[in-house]
């Protein structure tokens, strides 16, 4: 059996080992271990790398065809506790199938180098004598030095008290740090060291949780019954299907408090982890602390504490982004993804990985249960329920009989839309109807800055980045034009850049900074807020405008999707979508799921408890399928539908599907690279190559980009075909060829 206790390692009995190093290359490296040196699979080790030493893990054997002579020893072996075979295993597992080097995949396991060296001792003080245990020793040291007032309360502070840092000391006895120095200079207090302090304690998961409904609680025991006796598990997959607002957090919360119980830990994958403030009041309100965080906001100080709370088991539990899967955690026996169909599970450079679907094998390496839950789950997956190879809970109604909210579309063709207006009529009566009940309303667009495109009034040039092709987004609030590929950004000039017209730019379409200023004209007495990912600076400001939402002291709530995901606002009945039509556009293959899911999502923060809710969907085409299918809340028969398009074409999951992307700066290089992968591209009677073309996004942070796709069928073994095919051609002038396999961008 494989598992998390494969940490006690068997040692690798050859003199030579192969140590992976967290750098991209292809291959472990050959070390001697020195034979006074014990050195197991997992342990990490120093080794000297050119003239570099370098931390990497040990692999396994070495396969000793090193000539002795350049062979170079191990340096040591550093004190912590060893990678699992089971994340070693995720990761060269993970590297084969996204064709990435194993060694930048051991990075992302390892992404914090400083964390790799012990903690420094922290240095205490406590009084003299309580370690001499002789008060006359004090009196007399006492006697050798001015006792002043300072002094003294420090000396009374610290009377019948443990060690505590100077910095402590100085701050709660309420004097400067030089009086602690002074004092332990003259001998009256003394320097130890200080036990390691913890940053994380236990959750307790005793503690009891609400009362759970009789469908909750069905669910919750399914769960954990997973965890049938300590640190027992098996692999599954158990998807929970519950609508918006049916409890699905406090359903998984009990398998965590199994797992927790059975001696694992735990990590939750969020989408969005900077904005999970209601998510971790209901977890410290479960299990009494809160859990250990994982995501781009840490310090760098965080950042080593919680990896090593990680590998020392400390942190049982941890919530996070995608990264937080490549943990190293020794005793994993859950891994739960919220939101599961969310594509920000899609990591889009550097490793191209899907953090939901590593987690299922991470969860099959380690034999222990994987939980998916959401309330648009993907078509992927759906396809996983009804073959059987994940288990399916199903929550199909909201917690203590809220209704769902009613879908209605706005059929923007009838309405009297003035120039540089978007909110309909019938949109601006809902809402003044939701005020005068005292409730409030989210209006949603999923367009960050003031307007998405600026062009002269006089000649029609469009202001677009000079490194991507992309138009640039204006941001009246910061005064700055971006582009929001690369983050190029720049201010408006007073002429136009091409016919030298005066004042010439008009901003076109609307952005959420737009769409507030027309909402403030039209309910002047309405307290708004936008939310947008650039507009909120951190978790705290965040949270803050969460707690202003809640208690109300927010009328109109306006936002992108970071609004859309996961919050819970009693008083919010109103839901108006501005634009329903954005994502259907372009030729992406989950681009009417991905709308389903994000309107359905959206709808959902309407009505979460006693007052009923609704959504309002603004759209063009209110014929359309998707927009027919959230109306009508036909969910199965739209995914059944998108099912049956998807298989007619063999597409994904039916078939399989690798993206191919050569960029570079120079663009004759980058052709000749597309045309060379063009020629050798494999052929059959089940793969396809279309391509090489132009990306949409031809350009990118200037680098010049073209795209091939291979499509193949669902028995072909494409990551051996598209090994052999990538090897056949050798770029030149610093052209860059990546493979995207299940892509989930087409940019
Ligand atoms: P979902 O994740 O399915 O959208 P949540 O887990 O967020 O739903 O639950 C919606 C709201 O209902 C939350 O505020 C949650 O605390 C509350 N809730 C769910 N189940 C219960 C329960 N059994 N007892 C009390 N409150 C509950
Ligand atoms: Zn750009």
């Amino acid at each position: 059996m494989l598992s998390h206790h494969a940490s006690a390692a068997t040692p690798v009995a050859t003199e030579c080992a192969a140590v992976l190093l967290p750098l991209p290359l292809g291959r472990a490296y050959d070390y001697r271990i020195p034979s006074d040196m014990a050195v197991a699979a997992g342990d990490f080790v120093s080794v000297p790398l050119g003239r570099r030493q370098v931390t990497g893990v040990v692999w396994g054997k070495g396969d000793g065809d090193i000539d002795p002579k350049k062979i170079k020893d191990i340096i040591g072996v550093l004190e912590l506790p060893p990678l699992t075979d089971e994340l070693r295993r995720l990761i060269d597992w993970t590297a084969a199938y996204t064709l990435s080097p194993p060694g930048a995949v051991l990075r992302m396991a390892m992404s914090v180098p400083s964390a790799l060296d012990p903690p420094k001792p922290v240095t205490g003080y406590q009084l003299a004598s309580a370690s001499s245990g002789s008060p006359a020793a004090n009196e007399s040291s006492e006697a050798r030095i001015r006792v002043t007032p300072a002094r003294r309360k420090v000396l009374d502070f610290m009377a019948g008290r443990s060690a505590c840092r100077a910095s402590d000391i100085a701050r709660r006895a309420g004097v400067g740090a030089s009086v602690v120095k002074g004092l332990a200079e003259a001998g009256l207090l003394q320097a130890v060291t200080l036990a390691r302090e913890t940053y994380f304690e236990k959750p307790d998961w005793e503690r009891a949780g609400p009362v759970l409904s009789p469908a909750q609680y069905e669910a919750s025991e399914t769960l954990r019954g997973l965890y049938p006796r300590k640190g027992d598990t098996d692999f599954s997959v158990t998807l929970i299907d519950g609508v918006t607002g049916s409890g699905k957090t406090e359903v998984y919360f009990e398998a965590i408090a199994a797992a927790l119980a059975a001696g694992r830990q735990a990590v939750v994958l969020l989408p969005e982890i900077g904005l999970t403030v209601q998510w971790l009041k209901r977890f410290e309100s479960r299990f009494g602390v809160a859990p250990a965080q994982w995501h781009s906001d840490l310090t760098g100080v965080q950042r080593r504490h919680t990896w090593r709370a990680v590998i020392s088991g400390e942190a049982s539990i941890v919530v996070g982004a995608r990264s937080a899967l490549f943990l190293p955690y020794p005793a994993l026996g859950l891994i739960v993804v919220d939101e599961e169909h969310d594509p920000s599970f899609k990591q889009e450079d550097g490793i191209i990985y899907n953090a939901r679907d590593m987690a299922v094998v991470r969860g099959h390496l380690g034999e222990f249960p994987v939980i998916l839950s959401s309330a648009t789950p993907s078509l992927e997956t759906i396809v996983n329920c009804q073959s059987g190879r994940y288990g399916t809970l199903s929550l199909p109604e909201r917690h203590a009989g809220a209704s769902l909210p009613d879908i209605l579309a706005i059929d923007m063709r009838e309405e009297d839309m003035p120039r540089q207006s978007w909110v309909s009529p019938t949109l601006r009566d809902a809402v003044e109807s939701c005020l005068a009940n005292h409730e409030q309303a989210l209006l949603f667009l999923n367009r960050r800055g003031y307007a998405p495109l600026t062009l002269c009034r006089s000649c029609g040039h469009r202001l677009a980045c000079p490194q991507c092709t992309a138009w640039l987004v204006e941001h009246r609030l910061s005064g700055i034009l971006q582009c929001h590929h690369c983050g190029y950004t720049t201010r408006p000039t007073p002429e136009c850049p091409k016919c030298d017209a005066k004042d010439p730019f008009a901003a076109c379409g609307p952005g959420v900074e737009r769409l507030e200023e027309e909402v403030a004209a039209l309910f002047p007495d309405a307290r708004l807020a936008t939310m947008a990912s650039d507009t909120i600076h951190g978790p705290a400001a965040a949270a803050e405008l969460v707690r202003r939402v809640q208690d109300h002291e927010i009328d109109i709530l306006i936002g992108t999707q970071i609004v859309a995901k996961g919050h819970h606002f009693p008083m919010l009945t109103l839901v108006g979508v501005i634009d329903a039509d954005l994502g259907l556009a372009g030729g992406d293959l989950r681009a009417a799921e991905r709308t389903y899911q994000l309107m359905h999502q959206v709808a959902g923060r309407a009505g979460r408890e006693d007052r009923h809710g609704r959504a309002l969907l603004q759209t063009y085409s209110p014929e359309h399928p998707v927009i027919q299918a959230l109306v009508a809340g036909d969910q199965k028969g739209f995914m059944a539908a998108e099912m049956e398009e998807r298989s007619r074409h063999a597409m994904p999951p039916f078939g399989k599907l690798a993206a191919i992307i050569v960029s570079g700066r120079d663009e004759e290089a980058v052709d000749a690279a597309s045309r060379a992968l063009g020629r050798c591209a494999p052929r059959g009677p089940n793969v396809d190559v279309l391509g090489p073309a132009p990306a949409p996004m031809a350009l990118l942070r200037g680098n010049h980009r073209r795209r091939l796709l291979l499509k193949a069928a669902k028995d072909v073994q494409i990551q051996a075909l598209l090994r052999r095919w990538v090897r056949q051609v050798r770029t030149k002038g610093g052209v860059r060829i990546q493979v995207d396999v299940d892509p989930y961008s087409f940019l």
